[in-house]
């Protein structure tokens, strides 16, 4: 799919209001923030389902949680994220625009190698990954004047000194100023979890190996926004954390790289659009990471992330807070000797809600020839696995009288309760399938005169666009057959 097809996807989904810009009316909306529309909920919620159902639904060792956004200010100085969660940054002084100094060098690498200069490219990167790693900021402004990069807008080589900006957003907390206690939007779900592992191990008598899981938004101030709901200051995470024993997190670590590689399969995409990018340089609580990466029209890039994060969350907080994050393991060792005591360590799976999002719209939208000679025509089609459709049915009266829209209200009053149901009586029927073609409902219903007469409407397939004539009686078996979450759950 190429950059232009990108653009289509992106104005497709504010035409049929999948999402839209925050707050568009005012100076054309809230840099990389993103409202979700009435069809756009719809199909998130049902990701969001789907991920739901995997992981806590079909684990009887998983349960969920859902803690607050607001955390205690000493959660993030025990994660690390006061301290390390920033990225280096440097402003151009004629233009005023900001840049991560890395992406600098980043583009300039890749401008080397485009133009056949592999020796520059490499040493640049091996520099590149030296101050990174040594955190050498001046070294980073060095190596943006000696590769002479100008910022693209002013074209000037004006640069400031590069500076660290922490990407949490803060807020006060409390009504009077002067009472006013610092705290954060979390910029991950994870300490949630954390900081309940004693209470959810205890509450629900949890043995390890188990899991937590729970999905809700995260902030962070991205500096360089781009690419849609790729990278947003507000966006949905659903993690998952795995607490085991130690010694055992490399198994442990491969089972669930392999599991959730498997579930972004199990939705039915072309197989090789995924691929594994194994973390070379690992951060700082890690002892193994893997990305799982989706060939998005801009190139394959990162949807979710397996870190084996050893026990350094339960640890940093049980220091910070003097509260005792162990489990106690019963289970015999082979010297028959109970494992005792100890911090568990941790796999977690780390996945983008507004990626996965953005990649099923990619993989789905499809441009089709159909009809012959005049009747020729393009009709747009979200090939949308049925159970993650907005709606999985919509139902139509041929004509506005007659008695046929009693009809189809009739047959939506029976599957309101199982299915979501769309009506509309307006416009031509071909024209009114081709809304929902580019909605990725998976069936139309029409009523017509006959099913006065006979009890009978048309069905009409979204992908085949094959109608048949099929008894009203029967059309709650025939979307209970084609639409099951267990048809993906237990692929
Ligand atoms: P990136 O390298 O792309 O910034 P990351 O490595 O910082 O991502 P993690 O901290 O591992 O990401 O977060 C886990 C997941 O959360 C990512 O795989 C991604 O799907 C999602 N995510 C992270 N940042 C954003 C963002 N700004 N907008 C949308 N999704 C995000």
């Amino acid at each position: 799919m190429s950059e232009e097809v990108f653009k289509k996807v992106v104005s497709h989904c504010k035409e049929y209001g999948f999402v839209f810009t925050s707050s568009e009316i005012y100076d054309n909306g809230l840099g990389a923030v993103y409202d979700y529309g009435q069809n756009g909920v719809e199909l998130k919620n049902n990701l969001r389902q789907y991920w739901w159902k995997f992981m806590v639904q079909m684990h009887d060792n998983i349960v969920g949680l859902d803690a607050a956004i607001f955390m205690h200010p000493k959660t993030w100085k025990a994660s690390g994220h006061i301290d390390g969660f920033s990225d280096p940054m440097i402003d151009n002084k004629d233009s005023k625009k900001r840049y991560r100094a890395d992406n600098l060098l980043e583009d300039k690498i890749a401008k080397y190698q485009k133009d056949g200069n592999t020796n520059k490219a490499d040493e640049l990167q091996n520099a590149l990954d030296a101050a990174l790693l040594a955190n050498d900021l001046a070294q980073l402004k060095t190596l943006i004047e000696q590769h002479e990069i100008a910022c693209p807008i002013s074209g000037t080589r004006n640069w400031t000194d590069v500076r660290q900006f922490n990407l949490m957003f803060s807020t006060e907390m409390g009504a009077m100023a002067e009472d006013a206690d610092k705290i954060y939007l979390r910029p991950e779900t994870a300490q949630g979890i954390f900081v309940n592992f004693l209470n959810v191990q205890k509450s629900g008598r949890m043995k390890i190996p188990f899991g937590i899981a729970q999905t809700g938004k995260a902030f962070r101030n991205e500096i360089i926004a781009r690419q849609f709901i790729m990278r947003m200051r507000e966006f949905e995470q659903m993690e998952m954390q795995f607490f085991v024993r130690p010694g055992t997190q490399k198994q442990w670590f491969e089972y669930w790289k392999e599991a959730r590689l498997k579930w972004h399969l199990a939705l039915g995409f072309d197989k090789d659009s995924y691929r594994y990018h194994d973390h070379v340089k690992l951060a700082h609580y890690a002892d193994a990471a893997v990305d799982i990466e989706f060939d998005f029209p801009f190139g394959f890039k990162e949807v979710e992330g397996i870190h084996s994060r050893t026990d350094f969350d339960l640890k940093s907080h049980q220091d910070l807070s003097g509260k005792k994050m162990q489990y106690f393991d019963a289970d015999l060792d082979e010297n028959g000797k109970p494992y005792g005591n100890y911090i568990p360590y941790v796999i977690e799976t780390s996945i983008g809600l507004d990626r996965l999002f953005l990649y099923t719209l990619c993989a789905s939208y499809k441009e089709e020839e159909v009809g012959e000679g005049d009747k020729k025509d393009t009709r747009v089609v979200l090939a949308l696995p049925p159970i993650l459709a907005p709606y999985k049915v919509a139902i139509f009266p041929l004509t506005k009288k007659d008695g046929l829209p009693e009809v189809a209200r009739k047959i939506i009053d029976d599957l309101k309760f199982d299915y979501n149901c769309f009506y509309e009586e307006k416009d031509a029927i071909g024209k009114r399938y081709r809304r929902q073609d580019a909605l990725g409902t998976p069936f139309c219903i029409t009523a017509d005169h006959e099913s006065l007469e006979n009890q009978t409407v048309t069905i009409r397939h979204r992908d085949s666009m094959l109608q048949e004539r099929i008894p009203i009686a029967d059309i709650k078996s025939i979307l209970d057959k084609a639409i099951s979450w267990k048809d993906i759950l237990s692929k």
